[in-house]
């Protein structure tokens, strides 16, 4: 790894651990993120304090073939698993969070239509329709460089999985015709393509459609009726630009499928790996906090005084607990990537509900330590901890998985078979 600050000094661990455990695959693609990542640390400054998304960031990610990280290699792309794309999301999360959680909503939508499609239960024709349909957007993202978002989260219940998508695709000729409002969508204004979970309308359908008639459109961001709204002053994750989006009679044409008809409701409930896939950033900001902390006490923050603090042992315990927390969060998310498949057994999801609410509540752990540990002067905007710390903070808030609804789930399933109920007590 890369990191010219710290030549001489001290040599931050690798983040998947013990490197020597991964593929060729994963240490290069790991590598080539971190041969970015002091570009995108250095611009997290300005990206955070103007809420703007690094756009160079962009240009860097499609110039290193990263944006078609999960795209086949049949289709031009680098061919990464998920397991792989874990690893690599986590190193770009070290250098800059924002950027890391934006890429994820990218990356996801190559991974809902590639590796998760791929283990899907389709009848022959909607799977020859759903690889034509896919290469399209595979090429986007690959020779063009397109930028794909995921705007789920509606300030509803669907986006924590519990009721249909409010926002509606109605089929009309050659295509559909959506309407509806998504909140929090990350590279809002900077996407090229939004991957929209919708509800389709089918005529008849007394209720407007269920959770099974989900939708996976990806609507081209100069779609008339398409616009962004709202303004972006967060707490953190800033450079995400998660804006609104509205949809009024947008009509996008057959091609924008992600996923067949019907798919992504069986995608969701058969492969829930995918929505831990946004914790590895936040394990890449627990990284990058433990990191400065020992910098900061062994003196060696560029441009801060040469005031060494390591000898304290209260330094040297927080410091050690601090190392406990980030590897078992490390460990986590390690199993979280070997454990990751179709059809997960109970006792593998109860894992994986396990492993993402203590990365995303751990990461904000090691985030408070390092503040309390290296003190005021630590604080400054000039360095780069407050920002990890409020970064931190925005993990266990994201849906479907929050910290709360982990907990909802996993109490749930440790306490009950699957079809048990409770009498009713009046
Ligand atoms: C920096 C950032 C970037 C984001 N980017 C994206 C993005 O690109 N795409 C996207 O789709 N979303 C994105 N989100 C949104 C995120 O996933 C959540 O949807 C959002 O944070 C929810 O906020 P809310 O106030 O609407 O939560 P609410 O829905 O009001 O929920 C508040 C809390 O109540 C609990 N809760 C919610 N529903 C239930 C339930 N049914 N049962 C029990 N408890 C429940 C949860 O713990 C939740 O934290 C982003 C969020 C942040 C902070």
């Amino acid at each position: 790894m890369t990191d010219p600050v710290v030549a001489t000094g001290y040599r931050p661990s690798h983040i998947a651990g013990n490197a020597a455990l991964l593929t060729p695959m994963q240490r290069e693609l790991i590598d080539r993120v971190a041969q970015l990542g002091p570009r995108f640390a250095e611009r997290a400054v300005r990206h955070d304090r103007e809420a703007s998304f690094p756009v160079q960031n962009r240009e860097d990610l499609r110039a290193a073939g990263l944006l078609g990280i999960c795209v086949p290699r049949a289709q031009g792309g680098l061919g990464a698993d998920y397991a792989t794309y874990l690893l690599v999301s986590a190193e770009m999360g070290r250098w800059c969070g924002a950027t890391a959680l934006s890429f994820n909503m990218h990356v996801a939508a190559s991974l809902w239509a590639g590796e998760i499609a791929d283990a899907l239960d389709m009848s022959v024709d909607q799977r020859a329709d759903h690889d034509r349909k896919r290469s399209l957007h595979f090429r986007r993202m690959v020779a063009e460089g397109r930028l794909y978002a995921q705007p789920f989260s509606e300030g509803g219940a669907a986006a924590a999985g519990v009721a249909p998508w409010g926002t509606v695709a109605r089929k009309t000729d050659g295509g559909y015709v959506v309407n509806g409002r998504k909140i929090f969508a990350s590279l809002a204004g900077v996407a090229d393509y939004y991957g929209v979970l919708c509800t389709l309308d089918l005529p008849g359908h007394a209720e407007g459609g269920t959770r099974d008639d989900a939708m996976y459109l990806a609507v081209p961001a100069d779609a008339p009726g398409l616009t962004v709204q709202g303004d972006w002053d967060p707490l953190g994750m800033r450079g995400t630009v998660s804006r609104n989006l509205e949809f009024t009679d947008v009509f996008v044409p057959e091609d924008a499928r992600l996923m067949p008809e019907g798919l992504y409701a069986q995608a969701a409930s058969r492969f829930p790996h995918m929505f831990a896939t946004l914790s590895p950033t936040y394990l890449g900001v627990a990284q990058a906090a433990y990191d400065f902390t020992v910098r900061y006490l062994r003196a060696e923050v560029p441009g801060m005084p040469a005031v060494k603090r390591r000898m304290y042992p209260t330094k040297q315990h927080a410091v050690a607990e601090m190392r406990i927390r980030l590897e078992a969060a490390r460990a986590l998310m390690l199993q979280v990537a070997r454990d990751a498949r179709i059809d997960p057994d109970t006792d593998t999801r109860m894992r994986l509900f396990a492993a993402h609410h203590s990365i995303m509540e751990g990461a904000n752990d090691i985030c408070r330590l390092a503040v309390r540990t290296c003190g005021g002067q630590a604080l400054l905007k000039s360095l780069p901890l407050e920002r990890l710390y409020r970064d931190s903070r925005c993990g266990s808030l994201m849906l479907p998985w929050t910290a709360e609804l982990c907990l909802d789930r996993l109490g749930r399933e440790c306490l009950y078979q699957p079809d048990e109920q409770d009498e009713v007590i009046d």
